[in-house]
């Protein structure tokens, strides 16, 4: 089977890959778009055992926001912030090598993106927001 790929659309997977957004993602993207119906929303993108990918997404968006998911129990929710990508607390040197497993950092460069994609309780980091 032959598939014929627009090459713009191919270049735009590759670039995806790169940026480590997954293809659930891209569909979940779409979904909410389509039912939606509103502005274009800004791509969320879970970083969970990719410290490469995440540490690349904090460098290219300095202007953007992680969330630090560290869980759905009643004490880790205090402990689920939002921060802005050049937050401090987010380069600590103690948490090199381990800072997206055990908990998953969830990036966008939009904040109200990065809001409506959590549908868990979280509050903004006293240092940088
Ligand atoms: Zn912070």
């Amino acid at each position: 089977m032959v598939i014929n790929l627009d090459k713009e659309w191919f270049e735009l997977v590759i670039e995806a890959k790169e940026l480590g957004i997954s293809i659930t993602e891209i569909r979940e993207f779409f979904k909410r778009k389509v039912y939606q119906n509103t502005e274009v929303i800004a791509l969320c993108t879970t970083f969970n055992k990719n410290e490469q990918g995440y540490k690349e997404w904090r460098e290219k968006n300095s202007n953007g926001f992680v969330f630090n998911h560290f869980g759905n129990t009643d004490s880790a929710k205090q402990m689920n912030k939002i921060h802005r990508a050049n937050c401090t607390y987010l380069k600590r040197s103690k948490d090199e090598g381990k800072r997206t497993h055990p908990y998953e950092k969830i990036c966008s460069t939009n904040l109200e993106s990065l809001k409506e994609h959590l549908n868990i309780p979280w509050t903004y980091c006293k240092k940088c927001i």
